[in-house]
Order: C-alpha cells, then structure tokens, then sequence
C-alpha cells in the first residue's frame, strides 16, 4: 500500500474545530489519511513511509470541491461573451451541445478536469447536457475517470419545453431517458475504485414533464443517489416553470418528492425567503456559482442569507460557456467580493466562510462529507499543497486562507492529491500527457466551431461600448 507523509507544513484542516497547524503533518495510507497533527508526532509514527514531502513555507488544504459543471463547455470559451442568456443558449450553447460527437466530448471534459485540478479542484460534478446521440455520456465519464479527478456525473435530461426555447435536437422521450439513467448508474456509480459517483440532473422545471419529475423522484430513491436541477437562475425560469406546471418551482418539486436532503440546487439567484426557509426545512442544498451569475448578468442569489439560515452551500463554476474557465481559486475570490459589494457590507462574508463553502460545505452538498471536504483521519486524501513562493502574486504571505481566497493562481499548486494518488507533483502531471491533450482539443474545438456555424462569434468585429 502506498504511503506518504507531508510534513513541516501549515495545514488548514478544514476540520470540527478549523483547526490550522502552523508545524503540522498529514500522514496518508492507500486512498485515506491515517493521521494529522503536529510534524513530531505524526514523522514519528510513521517513520517509514515510501515517500515523504518537505511543505517547509507551504499549506496544505483539503482539495476544493466544483458542485457545477457542465464540462463538454470548455470547448466553447469566448464564444458567448456579452450575450443575454437567451442569446447565449439558442444562438451559441445550444448548436454546439447538438453538433457533439465523442472525442469533442472527451477531450472538453479532459480539459475541463486538467484546469481544475489546477487549481486545486479534486471533487467535479458534472451535468451533461442531454443529448440523443447514443455514447457521449460515457466520455464525460471516461474523461472522469483518466483524469483521476473524484467525479460526480449527472446524466441530463430534458423530455418538453420547446415552446421555450429548447431545441428539439437535445430532447428526448420520457421512457427513453429513464431507462438511459439505469443504463447509466448500473454501468458507472461505483466505478473508478468508487471514485465515480452517478446521479440523475433533470436542466430545469420547465423542460421537464411531471411525468419525467416523478419518474427520476422513484429512481433517485430507489439508488439513493442525488438529483441536481437548476432553479431559479432567471425571473424567466421562474414564469416558465409556472407557466408549464401551473406551481412554484419548489412547490412542484416538493409535489413530486424531490425536496429532500440529496437534492442539489444550482443558481437559485431568485429564491424568496419562503424558499430559503423551505430548502432549510428539507435539507435542500445549493451550488452558488458567482462568477457565471456575474457573466450572464443573472444576478446576485441570497446565499449570505441561505447560509444564515443553515442551508448547505457550496461553490461552483458552471460550465466554461459561462465563466470562461474551470478554475475554483478564481471563485473564492468573486465569491467574496460579490457578496461585499452587493450588500455593501465587508463583513458579511469571510475568507475562512468562502473556503468552507469549496471544501467541508461543497462535500456535504454532494452527499460526501463523511468521505472529503476536510483533513482528518479515515478520510479520503484529496488535497492540494500550495507554495506561495511560486509567484509574486501570493507573497510575501502572512495568512494562508486569506492568501488562497485573494492572492492565489494557479501556478502556486504544486502538489495534487485524489483519493491517496499524486495527480500532480511539482506542477506537473505524473500521468497524463497535458500539452498532447491541450494540443487535440483545439483541433477538435475548431472543428466543433465549422459543425455549429458558430465561426462568426469567433471572427466577430471589435465591439468598444456603445453607449
Ligand atoms: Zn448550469
């Protein structure tokens, strides 16, 4: 079994008591960490590990958690800047979700993986968009697996909706996509030495029949696995949802059992106090994703509020179409300073509060909390080592949570760990052959652009303000 010990480092736990040791060790057997505490104590027991890490002026935090994704996106940076959503969707994002074929997919999903990892993402869950072509869920989950990141998958789905918007090509029946969803979660939930995970993601209320809501309510019950939906992003799913079921958002999921403890809510920009007091009652978690709310101009979701009402909330990035990037450092610091400036207020959200909501919180909003989220013995070692030295942009350091919310790239994450393997070491990838993936993604991403017709966003003229 392989065994390895970081030592002499500051490690931010993340733990019960937050808990930051400024001379500490973690200690990691196989998949878990067998100890934490102070460098002595832990080199002591452990005396003779295969390989021991000097983080001498370096911290080690549990690896951040991404609770929304939809990775095949990563092809599609830069297309959509500047655009209204409903712009965005049906004149980029949708054509180029129906002109996907299985290598595009792959290679979208390796990318994404890759730029996470990065920065120090080491939990992705990704929402698929549906698709009828037979095959490209199963890339995502490849990609998943080979980049030996944890992955979440959720198999999407819409089965309506066309009179608002939705094109035909990426809808499917009902009996359809129900029976792909067991196809799905018998062939994957489990997969990977259990680092793959799979859950059902129906895209919102209104593409998606009461028939199909109840359907995935029995399916996501009889698997015990989480439901992801977006809700609430726009006033427009808001009227759309009502105008399809008649009900509120939330009140038609709770009319078809879906509101509950594994049910993760994604955006909820628009969520009224009712709503916030109803996702507290049911345990309904929620996936923020500021910097993709920010670039599409939804807006600015209650979350400060959500929080202090004790619902579970965790960070995301939404897909790279809207954001243009996989990268979670970058996160914590909009997720900060959005909430600061909205409410005009710097105290109402805190570095510390912003990295519980990427690691402990993120890990109980996708059900994994006993597993990730936090350093402490019997968990999974997925976490990251992050030396400030490695740019001027996080030094000179004082405080490591600070520094990692507000002062930190990417080029400081030396050291990535999933599941007790060494993803990362010393900034480069110990398996994966990063500049050949990067290279055939942008063949493959040029030639998605020449299928979707969507060269002319590419070749699009100078835009200044025109006021
Ligand atoms: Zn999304």
């Amino acid at each position: 079994m392989t065994s390895l010990l970081i030592k002499n480092a500051t490690v931010v736990t993340v733990d019960h008591e937050r808990r930051v040791l400024r001379d500490g060790a973690v200690a990691v057997e196989g998949d878990r960490i067998v100890a934490v505490g102070p460098t002595d104590e832990v080199a002591a027991r452990y005396p003779t590990v295969e390989r021991t890490i000097d983080a001498r002026g370096k911290v080690v935090f549990p690896g951040l958690v991404n609770t929304h994704n939809h990775l095949f996106q990563t092809m599609l940076k830069g297309l959509g800047d500047d655009r209204v959503l409903s712009d965005w969707f049906a004149n980029m994002t949708a054509p180029s979700a129906v002109s996907l074929d299985e290598e595009t997919v792959y290679h979208a999903a390796m990318v994404g993986c890759l730029d996470g990892l990065r920065s120090g993402t080491t939990t992705m869950l990704d929402y698929f968009y549906p698709h009828p072509r037979a095959g490209l869920d199963d890339q995502i989950v490849a990609a998943l697996r080979d980049s030996g990141i944890r992955g979440i998958f959720g198999r999407g789905m819409m089965d309506t909706g066309k009179e608002f918007g939705v094109p035909e090509g990426i809808m499917q029946d009902t009996a359809t996509i129900l029976a792909d969803c067991r196809r799905v979660f018998e062939t994957y939930d489990g997969s990977a030495g259990g680092r793959i995970k799979v859950w059902f993601a129906p895209a919102a209320l209104w593409s998606g029949t009461r028939e199909l809501y109840e359907g995935i309510s029995r399916l996501a019950k009889e698997y015990a696995t989480g439901v992801t939906i977006h809700v609430s992003e726009t006033p427009f799913d808001r009227d759309s949802a009502f105008k399809l079921h008649g009900q509120t958002e939330m009140d038609f999921l709770e009319s078809v059992g879906l509101l509950g403890p594994k049910l993760l809510m994604v955006h909820c920009v628009y969520l009224t106090p009712r709503e916030i007091r109803m996702a507290r009652h049911f345990d309904v978690k929620i996936s923020h994703n500021p910097v993709s709310n920010l670039y599409l101009s939804s807006g600015v979701a209650p979350m400060t509020e959500a929080m202090a009402s004790g619902v579970t909330v965790g960070l995301a990035t939404d897909g790279a179409a809207s954001n243009n990037t996989n990268d979670m450092i970058e996160v914590l610091k909009f997720t900060a300073l959005m909430h600061k400036g909205h409410y005009l207020d710097p105290t109402i959200i805190t570095a510390e509060k912003v990295l519980e909501m990427a690691t402990i919180d993120g890990a109980r909003a996708v059900g994994l909390e006993d597993q990730i989220g936090s350093l402490e013995p019997g968990k999974k070692a997925d976490l990251f080592i992050f030396n400030p030295r490695r740019s001027p942009k996080s030094m000179p350091y004082h405080h490591p949570v600070s520094t990692l919310v507000y002062s930190a790239g990417q080029d400081g994450v030396e050291t990535v760990i999933v599941d007790g393997r060494v993803i990362i070491d010393d900034r480069r990838f110990t398996e994966l052959d990063e500049d050949g993936i990067l290279g055939r993604a942008q063949e493959l991403a040029d030639r998605l652009v020449e299928r979707a017709g969507t060269g002319a966003l590419r070749e699009r003229p100078w835009r200044s303000l025109s006021y």
